[in-house]
């Protein structure tokens, strides 16, 4: 938990958001300000900064996020139209929220 993280907040029910999914290790939600008709956020609980962050320890969490957002994209009824996977990577890359977050996005009409 880091004390001034959004998504730590979010993922500590401390700011209300409906999860679309929750386990032990992660949460997933949709994103405030979609950029696609599905735009989920899969977050991992455990607070890391960015993909530049990452240990050798965090492989299994990382690699945990693709097969859930294979999930997700099934649930959601786009794996077979297709979608995109996203990390936004600090401030030159995007990245406005400094808590892991895996982008799925996908549902356009193409
Ligand atoms: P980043 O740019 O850091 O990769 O992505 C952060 C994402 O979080 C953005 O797409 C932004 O719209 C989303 N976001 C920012 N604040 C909130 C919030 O309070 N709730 C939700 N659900 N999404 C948020
Ligand atoms: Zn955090």
């Amino acid at each position: 938990m880091s004390e001034d993280c959004l998504f730590c907040k979010i993922v500590n029910k401390e700011i209300e958001s409906q999860f679309l999914y929750e386990d032990d290790t992660y949460v997933v939600f949709k994103d405030i300000n979609p950029s696609a008709p599905v735009h989920l956020l899969l977050v991992p609980r455990r607070h890391i900064r960015s993909i530049n962050d990452l240990e050798p320890a965090h492989e299994s969490l990382v690699g945990g996020l693709f097969s859930l957002a294979a999930k997700m994209a099934k649930e959601q009824g786009v794996d077979k139209s297709g979608y995109k996977l996203l990390f936004n990577v600090e401030k030159g890359g995007g990245q406005m929220v400094f808590h892991l977050h895996l982008h799925l996005l996908g549902g356009w009409q193409r």
